[in-house]
Protein backbone atom coordinates (compact mmCIF):
# COMPACT_ATOMS: atom_id res chain seq x y z
CA UNK A 1 0.00 0.00 0.00
CA UNK A 2 1.45 3.15 -0.93
CA UNK A 3 1.93 5.87 2.00
CA UNK A 4 -1.23 7.85 2.12
CA UNK A 5 0.55 11.32 2.70
CA UNK A 6 0.45 13.64 0.14
CA UNK A 7 3.67 16.13 0.82
CA UNK A 8 7.00 15.77 2.50
CA UNK A 9 7.55 18.22 5.52
CA UNK A 10 11.24 18.23 7.35
CA UNK A 11 11.37 19.38 11.26
CA UNK A 12 11.90 22.73 10.12
CA UNK A 13 8.73 23.03 8.20
CA UNK A 14 10.32 22.72 4.29
CA UNK A 15 7.97 21.32 1.81
CA UNK A 16 10.43 18.92 0.55
CA UNK A 17 9.09 18.14 -3.39
CA UNK A 18 12.45 18.20 -5.33
CA UNK A 19 14.79 14.37 -5.15
CA UNK A 20 18.08 14.13 -7.32
CA UNK A 21 18.77 10.44 -7.60
CA UNK A 22 22.61 9.05 -8.36
CA UNK A 23 22.02 6.34 -10.89
CA UNK A 24 25.69 5.94 -11.20
CA UNK A 25 28.78 6.69 -9.52
CA UNK A 26 30.82 6.28 -12.78
CA UNK A 27 31.99 8.65 -15.55
CA UNK A 28 33.54 8.77 -19.00
CA UNK A 29 35.44 11.70 -17.62
CA UNK A 30 38.18 12.80 -14.91
CA UNK A 31 36.93 16.54 -13.96
CA UNK A 32 40.01 17.61 -11.97
CA UNK A 33 37.20 19.18 -9.21
CA UNK A 34 34.95 15.90 -9.09
CA UNK A 35 37.13 12.97 -9.20
CA UNK A 36 40.25 11.27 -8.39
CA UNK A 37 42.11 10.54 -11.77
CA UNK A 38 42.43 6.66 -10.58
CA UNK A 39 39.08 6.09 -9.08
CA UNK A 40 38.24 3.14 -7.41
CA UNK A 41 33.81 2.85 -8.33
CA UNK A 42 31.23 0.52 -6.22
CA UNK A 43 31.14 -2.98 -6.96
CA UNK A 44 27.94 -3.37 -9.74
CA UNK A 45 26.06 -5.21 -6.38
CA UNK A 46 26.57 -2.18 -4.29
CA UNK A 47 24.41 -0.02 -6.80
CA UNK A 48 20.59 -0.03 -6.89
CA UNK A 49 19.32 -1.97 -9.74
CA UNK A 50 17.41 0.08 -12.04
CA UNK A 51 13.97 -1.48 -10.54
CA UNK A 52 14.98 -0.47 -7.29
CA UNK A 53 15.54 2.92 -8.69
CA UNK A 54 12.10 3.04 -10.21
CA UNK A 55 11.15 1.78 -7.43
CA UNK A 56 12.21 4.09 -4.78
CA UNK A 57 11.10 7.32 -7.04
CA UNK A 58 7.53 5.79 -7.46
CA UNK A 59 7.47 6.07 -3.64
CA UNK A 60 8.65 9.74 -3.28
CA UNK A 61 6.29 10.89 -5.99
CA UNK A 62 3.44 9.11 -4.07
CA UNK A 63 4.97 11.12 -0.88
CA UNK A 64 4.32 14.38 -3.22
CA UNK A 65 8.00 14.91 -4.61
CA UNK A 66 6.92 16.31 -7.92
CA UNK A 67 10.29 16.93 -9.45
CA UNK A 68 13.07 14.16 -10.26
CA UNK A 69 17.00 15.39 -11.42
CA UNK A 70 18.71 11.69 -12.81
CA UNK A 71 22.28 12.50 -12.15
CA UNK A 72 25.69 10.91 -11.09
CA UNK A 73 28.37 10.25 -11.79
CA UNK A 74 27.47 10.32 -15.74
CA UNK A 75 24.25 9.20 -15.74
CA UNK A 76 24.23 8.54 -19.75
CA UNK A 77 26.55 6.05 -19.01
CA UNK A 78 24.40 3.62 -17.36
CA UNK A 79 23.18 1.01 -19.29
CA UNK A 80 19.56 0.70 -19.80
CA UNK A 81 19.08 4.72 -18.39
CA UNK A 82 16.76 5.21 -21.39
CA UNK A 83 14.22 2.62 -20.13
CA UNK A 84 14.46 3.72 -16.55
CA UNK A 85 13.72 7.42 -17.71
CA UNK A 86 10.77 6.16 -19.70
CA UNK A 87 9.69 4.24 -16.86
CA UNK A 88 10.10 7.74 -14.71
CA UNK A 89 8.36 9.85 -17.30
CA UNK A 90 5.18 7.56 -16.65
CA UNK A 91 4.93 8.65 -12.86
CA UNK A 92 1.23 10.43 -13.42
CA UNK A 93 2.18 13.23 -10.39
CA UNK A 94 5.51 13.98 -11.77
CA UNK A 95 5.68 17.43 -13.47
CA UNK A 96 9.69 17.74 -13.96
CA UNK A 97 11.52 14.85 -15.30
CA UNK A 98 16.11 16.01 -15.22
CA UNK A 99 19.10 15.18 -16.20
CA UNK A 100 22.37 16.74 -15.33
CA UNK A 101 24.91 15.45 -18.09
CA UNK A 102 28.45 16.32 -19.55
CA UNK A 103 27.26 16.10 -22.55
CA UNK A 104 29.32 13.01 -24.15
CA UNK A 105 26.48 10.82 -24.96
CA UNK A 106 23.99 13.70 -25.86
CA UNK A 107 24.87 13.88 -29.65
CA UNK A 108 23.01 10.30 -30.26
CA UNK A 109 21.12 10.06 -27.17
CA UNK A 110 18.99 13.68 -27.02
CA UNK A 111 15.99 12.29 -29.08
CA UNK A 112 15.71 9.15 -26.99
CA UNK A 113 15.50 11.33 -23.84
CA UNK A 114 13.10 13.82 -25.06
CA UNK A 115 11.15 10.98 -26.40
CA UNK A 116 10.95 9.08 -22.90
CA UNK A 117 10.12 12.42 -21.20
CA UNK A 118 13.17 14.25 -20.16
CA UNK A 119 11.99 17.81 -19.30
CA UNK A 120 15.10 19.49 -18.71
CA UNK A 121 18.59 19.42 -19.05
CA UNK A 122 21.67 20.68 -17.17
CA UNK A 123 24.59 20.00 -19.22
CA UNK A 124 28.59 20.69 -18.18
CA UNK A 125 30.31 22.77 -20.20
CA UNK A 126 33.59 24.88 -18.00
CA UNK A 127 35.24 25.86 -20.90
CA UNK A 128 35.33 26.59 -24.75
CA UNK A 129 39.10 25.91 -25.12
CA UNK A 130 40.11 22.34 -26.29
CA UNK A 131 42.97 22.04 -24.25
CA UNK A 132 41.54 23.55 -21.31
CA UNK A 133 38.87 20.73 -21.50
CA UNK A 134 41.01 18.15 -21.69
CA UNK A 135 42.79 19.91 -18.54
CA UNK A 136 40.08 20.04 -16.64
CA UNK A 137 37.94 17.16 -17.62
CA UNK A 138 41.30 15.18 -17.98
CA UNK A 139 39.58 12.30 -20.56
CA UNK A 140 36.84 14.15 -22.20
CA UNK A 141 36.82 15.68 -25.84
CA UNK A 142 35.16 19.17 -26.51
CA UNK A 143 33.97 18.72 -29.57
CA UNK A 144 32.12 15.63 -28.65
CA UNK A 145 29.94 18.00 -25.76
CA UNK A 146 29.83 20.37 -28.33
CA UNK A 147 27.98 17.97 -30.90
CA UNK A 148 25.47 16.91 -27.69
CA UNK A 149 24.38 20.55 -27.12
CA UNK A 150 23.59 21.31 -30.70
CA UNK A 151 21.63 18.05 -31.04
CA UNK A 152 19.85 18.86 -27.41
CA UNK A 153 19.50 22.13 -28.72
CA UNK A 154 18.07 20.65 -31.82
CA UNK A 155 15.75 18.07 -30.08
CA UNK A 156 13.89 21.23 -28.14
CA UNK A 157 13.38 20.25 -24.14
CA UNK A 158 11.83 22.47 -22.15
CA UNK A 159 14.82 23.75 -20.69
CA UNK A 160 18.31 23.75 -20.98
CA UNK A 161 20.71 24.90 -18.94
CA UNK A 162 24.69 24.78 -19.16
CA UNK A 163 26.30 24.31 -15.58
CA UNK A 164 30.49 25.72 -15.60
CA UNK A 165 31.93 25.23 -12.97
CA UNK A 166 34.57 28.01 -12.04
CA UNK A 167 37.92 27.98 -10.97
CA UNK A 168 40.33 30.24 -10.08
CA UNK A 169 43.35 30.82 -12.58
CA UNK A 170 42.34 27.97 -14.81
CA UNK A 171 38.41 29.45 -16.81
CA UNK A 172 37.23 32.97 -14.94
CA UNK A 173 38.29 34.62 -18.16
CA UNK A 174 35.65 32.45 -19.80
CA UNK A 175 32.56 34.06 -17.79
CA UNK A 176 31.88 36.28 -20.65
CA UNK A 177 32.62 34.08 -23.66
CA UNK A 178 30.48 30.88 -22.05
CA UNK A 179 27.78 33.16 -21.18
CA UNK A 180 27.81 34.52 -24.98
CA UNK A 181 27.90 30.49 -25.97
CA UNK A 182 24.62 30.32 -23.91
CA UNK A 183 22.73 33.32 -25.12
CA UNK A 184 23.66 32.25 -29.05
CA UNK A 185 21.39 29.28 -28.38
CA UNK A 186 19.08 30.52 -26.60
CA UNK A 187 19.63 28.61 -23.23
CA UNK A 188 20.55 29.01 -19.51
CA UNK A 189 23.84 29.11 -18.04
CA UNK A 190 24.81 28.68 -14.78
CA UNK A 191 27.79 29.96 -13.28
CA UNK A 192 28.69 27.87 -9.95
CA UNK A 193 31.47 28.62 -7.14
CA UNK A 194 33.89 25.18 -6.91
CA UNK A 195 32.60 23.65 -3.63
CA UNK A 196 35.64 22.45 -1.15
CA UNK A 197 35.65 18.57 -1.39
CA UNK A 198 38.12 17.80 0.81
CA UNK A 199 41.13 19.15 -1.84
CA UNK A 200 43.62 20.69 0.30
CA UNK A 201 46.38 22.99 -0.85
CA UNK A 202 50.50 22.54 -0.10
CA UNK A 203 49.43 24.38 3.27
CA UNK A 204 46.70 22.26 4.30
CA UNK A 205 43.83 25.07 2.82
CA UNK A 206 40.66 24.56 1.31
CA UNK A 207 41.55 25.59 -2.76
CA UNK A 208 40.81 28.95 -3.78
CA UNK A 209 37.48 29.25 -5.48
CA UNK A 210 35.76 32.26 -7.63
CA UNK A 211 33.40 33.88 -5.79
CA UNK A 212 29.87 34.61 -7.33
CA UNK A 213 30.15 38.13 -6.49
CA UNK A 214 33.23 38.32 -8.88
CA UNK A 215 31.43 36.52 -11.32
CA UNK A 216 28.89 39.10 -11.46
CA UNK A 217 30.54 41.92 -11.21
CA UNK A 218 32.71 40.48 -14.40
CA UNK A 219 28.93 39.65 -16.63
CA UNK A 220 27.42 43.10 -15.76
CA UNK A 221 30.08 44.66 -17.58
CA UNK A 222 29.05 42.79 -20.87
CA UNK A 223 25.49 42.25 -20.34
CA UNK A 224 22.33 43.76 -19.20
CA UNK A 225 21.34 42.12 -16.62
CA UNK A 226 17.52 41.84 -15.25
CA UNK A 227 17.17 40.65 -11.46
CA UNK A 228 14.84 37.78 -11.76
CA UNK A 229 11.99 36.44 -9.10
CA UNK A 230 13.46 33.46 -7.45
CA UNK A 231 12.15 30.73 -8.80
CA UNK A 232 10.59 28.19 -5.56
CA UNK A 233 12.90 25.59 -6.75
CA UNK A 234 15.88 27.64 -7.14
CA UNK A 235 18.05 26.12 -4.38
CA UNK A 236 21.28 27.81 -4.27
CA UNK A 237 21.11 29.62 -7.14
CA UNK A 238 20.26 33.71 -7.72
CA UNK A 239 18.68 34.03 -11.84
CA UNK A 240 19.08 37.39 -13.78
CA UNK A 241 17.64 37.65 -17.45
CA UNK A 242 19.78 39.10 -20.37
CA UNK A 243 17.81 42.19 -21.68
CA UNK A 244 16.37 41.44 -24.50
CA UNK A 245 16.72 37.66 -24.40
CA UNK A 246 15.29 33.96 -23.43
CA UNK A 247 18.68 33.22 -21.39
CA UNK A 248 19.01 33.45 -17.99
CA UNK A 249 22.06 33.62 -16.12
CA UNK A 250 22.26 31.63 -12.64
CA UNK A 251 24.74 31.71 -10.26
CA UNK A 252 25.51 29.35 -8.01
CA UNK A 253 26.98 29.79 -4.57
CA UNK A 254 27.11 26.97 -2.06
CA UNK A 255 29.48 29.09 0.10
CA UNK A 256 26.65 31.32 0.94
CA UNK A 257 24.74 29.71 3.82
CA UNK A 258 21.75 31.39 3.45
CA UNK A 259 19.33 28.96 0.82
CA UNK A 260 19.06 26.34 3.22
CA UNK A 261 15.89 27.97 4.54
CA UNK A 262 14.10 27.22 1.40
CA UNK A 263 16.26 23.53 0.82
CA UNK A 264 13.76 21.56 -0.63
CA UNK A 265 15.61 18.53 -1.93
CA UNK A 266 16.90 15.26 -0.85
CA UNK A 267 19.79 13.25 -2.73
CA UNK A 268 19.85 9.68 -3.41
CA UNK A 269 23.24 8.33 -3.54
CA UNK A 270 24.14 5.39 -6.69
CA UNK A 271 24.08 2.73 -3.82
CA UNK A 272 20.96 3.67 -2.76
CA UNK A 273 21.22 6.09 0.78
CA UNK A 274 19.34 9.09 1.64
CA UNK A 275 21.28 11.58 1.93
CA UNK A 276 19.50 14.44 3.75
CA UNK A 277 22.04 17.12 3.10
CA UNK A 278 24.67 17.70 0.59
CA UNK A 279 26.97 19.61 3.48
CA UNK A 280 26.30 16.94 6.10
CA UNK A 281 26.62 13.19 6.82
CA UNK A 282 23.07 12.46 7.44
CA UNK A 283 22.09 9.05 5.74
CA UNK A 284 20.26 6.17 5.62
CA UNK A 285 19.95 3.20 3.60
CA UNK A 286 17.43 2.82 1.60
CA UNK A 287 18.76 -0.17 -0.55
CA UNK A 288 18.85 -2.43 2.92
CA UNK A 289 15.82 -1.92 3.41
CA UNK A 290 14.82 -2.61 -0.44
CA UNK A 291 16.69 -5.69 -0.16
CA UNK A 292 15.14 -6.64 3.17
CA UNK A 293 11.80 -6.64 1.56
CA UNK A 294 10.01 -3.58 2.29
CA UNK A 295 6.84 -2.63 0.97
CA UNK A 296 6.47 0.76 -0.40
CA UNK A 297 4.54 1.62 2.70
CA UNK A 298 7.43 0.64 4.79
CA UNK A 299 10.09 2.45 2.67
CA UNK A 300 7.48 5.74 2.83
CA UNK A 301 7.36 5.20 6.96
CA UNK A 302 11.49 5.02 6.76
CA UNK A 303 11.55 8.32 4.58
CA UNK A 304 9.02 10.46 6.19
CA UNK A 305 10.79 9.31 9.60
CA UNK A 306 14.14 10.09 8.38
CA UNK A 307 13.39 13.78 7.38
CA UNK A 308 12.87 14.78 11.14
CA UNK A 309 16.90 14.10 10.92
CA UNK A 310 17.51 16.56 8.31
CA UNK A 311 20.06 19.25 9.17
CA UNK A 312 18.90 23.11 9.11
CA UNK A 313 21.97 23.76 7.39
CA UNK A 314 25.07 22.88 6.01
CA UNK A 315 28.17 24.00 7.18
CA UNK A 316 31.27 24.78 3.67
CA UNK A 317 32.10 28.11 5.64
CA UNK A 318 34.26 26.23 8.78
CA UNK A 319 37.94 28.06 8.27
CA UNK A 320 40.60 25.66 7.33
CA UNK A 321 38.46 22.48 7.05
CA UNK A 322 36.75 21.29 3.93
CA UNK A 323 33.65 19.48 5.66
CA UNK A 324 32.79 17.53 2.36
CA UNK A 325 34.72 14.68 2.40
CA UNK A 326 32.83 12.51 -0.26
CA UNK A 327 33.91 13.27 -3.72
CA UNK A 328 30.91 14.58 -6.07
CA UNK A 329 30.16 11.73 -8.03
CA UNK A 330 29.33 9.76 -5.66
CA UNK A 331 27.04 12.08 -4.15
CA UNK A 332 24.73 13.05 -7.28
CA UNK A 333 25.63 16.45 -7.55
N1 LIG B 1 28.42 13.95 -14.87
C1 LIG B 1 27.37 14.90 -14.86
C2 LIG B 1 27.91 16.28 -15.11
O1 LIG B 1 29.12 16.50 -15.04
O2 LIG B 1 27.08 17.17 -15.38
C3 LIG B 1 26.50 14.87 -13.62
C4 LIG B 1 27.19 14.72 -12.30
S1 LIG B 1 28.22 16.07 -11.82
C5 LIG B 1 28.76 15.53 -10.24
C6 LIG B 1 26.99 17.30 -11.46
C7 LIG B 1 27.48 18.72 -11.42
O3 LIG B 1 28.31 18.89 -10.29
C8 LIG B 1 28.28 19.14 -12.63
O4 LIG B 1 27.73 20.33 -13.18
C9 LIG B 1 29.65 19.41 -12.08
O5 LIG B 1 30.29 20.44 -12.78
C10 LIG B 1 29.33 19.79 -10.65
N2 LIG B 1 30.46 19.60 -9.72
C11 LIG B 1 31.24 18.52 -9.59
N3 LIG B 1 32.18 18.73 -8.63
C12 LIG B 1 31.99 19.99 -8.18
C13 LIG B 1 32.63 20.81 -7.20
N4 LIG B 1 33.68 20.37 -6.51
N5 LIG B 1 32.14 22.05 -6.99
C14 LIG B 1 31.08 22.51 -7.69
N6 LIG B 1 30.43 21.80 -8.62
C15 LIG B 1 30.88 20.55 -8.87
FE1 LIG C 1 32.13 13.02 -14.36
FE2 LIG C 1 30.40 14.98 -13.98
FE3 LIG C 1 32.24 14.42 -12.13
FE4 LIG C 1 33.02 15.49 -14.40
S1 LIG C 1 31.66 16.45 -12.89
S2 LIG C 1 33.96 13.70 -13.39
S3 LIG C 1 31.62 14.62 -15.83
S4 LIG C 1 30.60 13.13 -12.74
Amino acid sequence: MMDSGTTLIDGFGRTIDYVRLSVTDRCDFRCTYCMAEDMTFLPRSDVLSLEEITRVARVFVGLGVRKLRVTGGEPLVRRGVETLLANLGQLDALRELAITTNGSQLQSKAPLLKSAGVTSLNISLDTLSDAKFSAITRTGRLSQVLAGIDAAVAADFKRIRLNAVILAGQNDDEVVDLTEFALARGIDIALIEEMPLGQVNAAGKPLEFVSSDVILAQLQRHFDLLPTQAPAQSGPARYWHIDGSRTRVGLISPHSNNFCHSCNRLRVTAEGRLLLCLGNEHSISLRDSLRAGASDHELATQIRAALSRKPERHVFDQPDEPQILRFMNASGG
